[in-house]
């Protein structure tokens, strides 16, 4: 039997917000810990699911079925020991926090795991005109669209990871249909993937994008979304019965002082991943995070989702333990990036860092691997 640790706090009560890949983390971190046995575990999430967000650009070709990509907390939460609470936060302070219902909950510890929200950055048009594939209703209704015929083009604004999938998506349903789809992808860069910096990636990429079908107009930026299109700065038009807009996030929207915050609205975080200027006990992880390390950014992951999610619950141990807190260390980080991106349900590409890019379907079975193990995690 292993030593067991010594608690020099008295019962601290712990927040966690959010219920995404970094949420459930958290949560499975501190059981695993034995916290939620010796605190108080909250748990607040404004929709009390887990959405699997990398499989979304499959449910559009209908390879996955909503149900297979979301599911309720409720159950694991009540088996951990954590109060949920289905509520969204609106505001942070120190030692306090804000829901939506006007309601406020005392905190020690807290560890914001809201994730990101799509950035439309005030293009005219776009968010109300556009539609993007960040929900499972979203995604779904989009491969309706599709499968109705009630749609011939579409223009995917953003050709980063979910802006090449969700148009390999789209064009593999439309083929395996037999329905006629013209897929523009559109943007300011010249080559789709070209954020992770493998030259590489974003040649396979383009390759097999374009024997799908897939056009692409690139190196200009979209300057308004009309119904109908897009317009883009050097006045070209491009028209699509709907728009997608994937053209990047911004933090999850929760009101916190200026100091805490980082470009796009992220939670600004140190090495330990304290979000600054909240008096040191919230920590900011996943998606909702600004995290750099010299000049490497940590980039918005699953994989670094629930790392950094495990990092702040061992520190937050850790200073119950009246120990010192290690810093987070990022894997996957535009330094470094790793990425699998599936394109369509038997075409992929595989990014090891900024060289090696080859084409593979190892994300598929990757993906399959994890989706299974939430469900059985998640089960009632
Ligand atoms: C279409 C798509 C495809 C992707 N593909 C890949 C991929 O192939 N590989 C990969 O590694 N990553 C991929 N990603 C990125 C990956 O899904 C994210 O990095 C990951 O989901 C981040 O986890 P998170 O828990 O930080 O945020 P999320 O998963 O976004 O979870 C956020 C949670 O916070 C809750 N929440 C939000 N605001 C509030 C609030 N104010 N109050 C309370 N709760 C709140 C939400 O309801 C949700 O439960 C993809 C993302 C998308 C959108």
């Amino acid at each position: 039997m292993g030593l067991q640790p010594t608690w020099v706090a008295a019962v601290a009560r712990i927040l966690i917000i959010g219920s995404g890949f970094a949420g459930v983390e958290a949560i499975r971190r501190l059981q695993e810990l034995g916290l939620c046995d010796r605190s108080e575990c909250i748990w607040v999430s404004a929709n009390s699911k887990l959405v699997f967000l990398p499989l979304l650009p499959a449910l559009v070709s209908r390879r996955y079925r909503p149900g297979d990509v979301e599911w309720s907390v409720e159950a694991y939460a009540k088996r951990v020991g954590a109060e949920l609470i289905d509520k969204r936060v609106t505001a942070l302070e120190p030692g306090r926090v804000h829901l939506e219902d006007g309601e406020a909950l005392e905190y020690d510890y807290a560890v914001i795991a809201a994730g990101a929200r799509p950035a439309f950055y005030n293009v005219p048009g776009a968010e109300e005109l556009s539609v993007t594939v960040y929900g499972v209703d979203e995604a779904w209704g989009l491969g309706e669209k599709i499968e109705r015929g009630e749609i011939s083009s579409m223009v995917v604004v953003g050709a980063g990871f979910v802006g090449v999938e969700v148009a390999a998506e789209a064009l593999w349903l439309a083929r395996r249909l037999g329905r006629e789809l013209r897929v523009t992808l559109v943007d300011m860069l010249e080559e789709p993937i070209q954020l992770l910096g493998n030259k590489k990636a974003s040649k396979l990429t383009r390759e097999i994008l374009e024997k799908l079908g897939a056009k692409f107009e690139m190196g200009r930026p979209v300057t308004r979304v009309y119904e109908g299109g897009v317009e883009l700065k050097d006045g070209t038009r491009v028209e699509g019965d709907v728009v997608v807009w994937s053209a990047g996030l911004r933090g999850p929207g929760i009101e916190v002082p200026r100091e805490a915050l980082a470009r796009g609205g992220f939670l600004q975080v140190d090495e330990y991943l304290h979000v600054s200027g909240l008096g040191g006990n919230v920590y900011a992880v996943g998606d909702a995070m600004a995290f750099r390390k010299d000049d490497c950014i940590s980039l918005k992951m699953a994989r670094e989702a629930l790392r950094s999610a495990a990092r702040a619950v061992e520190n937050i141990a850790a200073r119950l333990r009246g120990e010192a807190e290690k810093p987070y260390k990022p894997l996957i980080t535009s330094c470094r990036p790793m990425a699998g991106i599936g394109l369509g349900p038997d075409q992929g590409v595989l990014v090891l860092g900024k060289k090696i890019a080859f084409k593979s379907t190892l994300v598929h079975w990757y993906h399959e691997k994890l989706r299974k193990s939430y469900a059985k995690l998640l089960s009632g």
